[in-house]
């Protein structure tokens, strides 16, 4: 039998030397710092990433990327190519794939905003890297090895969201086939997970905030927290994001609308730019009294 060195964790010592040597670190001060865009993530900083669940139209790309923007925030986030649960499809609820990817490409020239966006099929990777500083690889996607491989094959920045069932061990698997492509600006993104209890009165996910320190612990590779699609309830996301900022995240994930509850896709989830830029304020108070990091 072989020896589990950390009790109560499912990750021993044979897993790092092993299983995902290139995520594991090499001693309790290795910690990589990725920089894109000119912002760094994993540093002395706190990276920001907001914008709304979908890429819904040119306006409202625009005006999220000018106002996330002011507020701090380093990178835009937006769905043009969308994981949608049900097949069904209104003209509001439709993704706007290439058109979608264009606006924030648009959103970026004016802004100078980078951009995060998810890719979901190998067909579209030339086309998403044109306009992506950071390929968005989905939860549902987290254990797609060939898909894993071919986007790490672009050598762009890759965000991996950890898919909602998958222990900490199985994340890591998932981020060492990217890293062995030679691909090593990785950042992973907790999400929340799926628990029973979550699915009655409480929430859809849980946010597992002990992984964050538990990642912290085992790999190098800057991991960010991402309240809004973990809590999908926006009076939640204030408390979790600042939780989140305590427990050693190295960046935060928000959905941002402009007006909330006509977001195209979960419109319970999003905050509004006034609430954003409030949140920003109470995290950077958070970040610099328990890390001495800051957002700005
Ligand atoms: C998203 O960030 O838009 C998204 C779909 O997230 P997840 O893959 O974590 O569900
Ligand atoms: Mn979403």
């Amino acid at each position: 039998m072989i020896e589990n060195k950390f009790p109560g964790k499912d990750i021993t010592d044979e897993d790092l030397k092993n299983k995902f040597p290139l995520a594991a670190k090499k001693n309790t001060n290795h910690k990589s710092i990725i920089t894109i865009n000119g912002c760094e993530i994993g540093g002395d900083k706190l990276a920001i990433f907001a914008g709304p669940n979908m890429v819904e139209s040119e306006k409202l790309i625009i005006e999220t990327a000018i106002n996330v923007k002011k507020s701090g925030a380093h990178f835009l986030r937006g769905g043009a190519f969308k994981p949608l649960t049900f097949p069904y499809r209104s003209l509001k609820y439709n993704e706007t794939r290439e058109q979608g990817l264009k606006w924030l490409k648009k959103a970026k020239e004016e802004t100078g905003i980078g951009i995060v966006t998810e890719i979901m099929e190998e067909k579209y990777l030339d086309l998403v890297c044109e306009t992506a500083d950071i390929l968005q690889i989905g939860s549902r996607n987290m254990q797609n090895f060939p898909f894993l491989t071919a986007c790490a094959k672009t050598n762009k920045p890759i965000l991996l969201k950890r898919h909602y069932g998958a222990s900490l061990r199985d994340w890591l698997g998932a981020a060492e086939y990217i890293l062995y492509e030679g691909n090593n600006n990785l950042i992973l993104c907790e999400r929340g997970v799926s628990v029973p209890h979550t699915h009655r009165a409480t929430s859809r996910f849980l946010l597992d905030l002990q992984v964050i320190p538990a990642a912290q612990e085992v790999t190098h590779l800057p991991i960010i927290s991402d309240p809004s699609h973990a809590t999908f309830w926006r009076n939640w996301v204030r408390s979790m994001s600042l939780a989140s900022v305590a427990s050693g995240a190295d960046g935060i994930m928000l959905e941002v609308h402009p007006d909330p509850p006509n977001s195209a896709v979960d419109p319970l989830q999003p905050i509004d730019f006034q609430e954003f830029e409030n949140l920003m304020q109470e995290m950077e108070i958070i970040s610099k009294h328990i890390y001495k990091k800051s957002i700005f």
